[in-house]
């Protein structure tokens, strides 16, 4: 959160499965649209959270299986365990929080007294939930004498039964509403509470984040009965939150627009961006989400093959510009832009995919600068992705030239052999 300085324009705070993922589109769209929206207009001020029921085990295996930004905050495991950044630094003052009144051993030593109760997976074992499952006709007896018997050794806990079969066992303290109140607290405490704040969500453990005072939330369409139900019974007033007609991501977005949060219009609704000259101030970063669009369209044949956008590609790159592949291959840009030509609608009726993540564009020099990203790629069953770093000029009354290009595989993709299929 540190590389913001000031208060954040919007804090979208978001599940993930059922909400961010819709797991019934294999193609990913509403995600993809919203992955092209939150680079293009919201990365450089804004803050992006996952709050999850996934352990860190889980969710990492979300993260390979669907296009997923990298968040700034990661809450998992149901709120119990929030980390910051890439790296995914823990914190501990949420640790000392969630200590109040909870024992591990205790809770580990009472459940063992029911056979009604089978443990799940060690991976979902974390040091603030204790998770299994239960039969539904054992669920409301055994959840009232478990509270009844920690309350009598001295535990404050929560007990969360759902899905019809999953029982959580966390701290009292515990849950993605706290977890967003503590969240939101720490940033007004360093003078950096969000301008606005956006919760979405379609299960009923996401309820609990449309509770946090002077929150906006929406509850995507296809949101779960026992969330619309809550809803119905506790904020049907609170016209901060909204059922949306759209499905998962496309409801968040759908959300940012009837709220007036910021700009709604995904580049990946735009047709014709090439078109489209940026209006605003000068922004490299649009530059780069536009252009990554566009080979993605151009691959899959879904624009039409002109000499006019290759030659508008080449009139926005330096004559002697360069472009090194992460093979460490060097070549000029304007040769690569020229390569295009053979490759378009090359991936036509494939699984083919291009999305960037954490655009971040800083001004080197008076009129120069230098975007990083990272540019992913999803051919058929492959993912490959690397770190794009672009060195921009600002020529008086050309916007914005290219001058070089350069990228290095992400560690997972340095293993691949096949580097031919890579283009940009
Ligand atoms: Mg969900």
């Amino acid at each position: 959160m540190e590389r913001l300085s000031s208060p954040a324009r919007l804090m979208i705070v978001s599940d993930l499965d059922h909400t961010m993922v819709d797991h019934h589109d294999p193609e990913n769209l509403s995600l993809l649209r919203f992955n092209s929206l939150w680079e293009h207009a919201y990365r450089h001020d804004s803050l992006l959270v996952f709050s999850t029921g996934r352990s860190p085990t889980l969710y990492k295996e979300l993260r390979k299986e669907k296009p997923l930004l990298t968040p700034d905050v990661t809450i998992m495991s149901v709120g119990t365990e929030i980390t910051y950044g890439n790296s995914m630094v823990p914190d501990n003052g949420w640790v000392d929080t969630l200590n109040n009144k909870w024992d591990l051993r205790v809770v580990k030593e009472e459940t063992g007294n029911f056979s009604e109760l089978t443990l799940q997976a060690e991976t979902e074992q974390r040091p603030h939930k204790v998770s299994f499952y239960v039969d539904k006709s054992k669920a409301h007896e055994v959840t009232k004498e478990l509270s009844q018997r920690l309350e009598k050794r001295g535990l404050d806990v929560k007990i969360i039964y759902s899905g019809g079969m999953d029982l959580d066992i966390l701290p009292q303290g515990a849950g993605k509403g706290q977890a967003l109140a503590y969240l939101l607290k720490k940033l007004k405490s360093e003078g950096k509470l969000p301008v606005n704040t956006l919760a979405c969500g379609d299960s009923g453990n996401d309820a609990e984040l449309f509770s946090v005072p002077d929150v906006y939330g929406v509850m995507v369409s296809n949101a779960q009965e026992e969330l619309l139900k809550w809803h119905a019974e506790n904020a049907k007033d609170n016209p901060k939150v909204i059922h949306a007609k759209e499905r998962c991501a496309g409801g968040i977005i759908q959300a940012i627009g009837e709220f007036k949060l910021g700009p709604s219009l995904s580049p990946r609704d735009v047709s014709d961006f090439l078109e489209c000259k940026a209006d605003e101030n000068v922004n490299p970063g649009h530059e780069v989400v536009k252009f990554f669009l566009f080979y993605e369209r151009w691959r899959r044949g879904e624009v039409e093959n002109s000499e006019a956008y290759i030659a508008s590609l080449k009139a926005s790159c330096h004559p002697g510009g360069v472009f090194v592949h992460p093979s460490g291959a060097e070549k000029s840009l304007v040769d690569t832009i020229d390569e295009l030509r053979k490759y378009h609608g090359d991936k036509q009726g494939k699984k083919f995919r291009v999305w960037v993540d954490q655009v971040l564009a800083t001004e080197s020099a008076h009129g120069t600068w230098i975007v990083k990203l990272d540019k992913w790629e999803q051919s058929g069953e492959e993912r490959r992705g690397c770190t794009t770093t672009v060195k921009f000029t600002a020529k008086e009354g050309e916007g914005l030239v290219w001058e070089r290009v350069d990228q290095t595989w992400s560690e997972e993709s340095k293993l691949k052999k096949d580097d031919s299929s890579w283009i940009i």
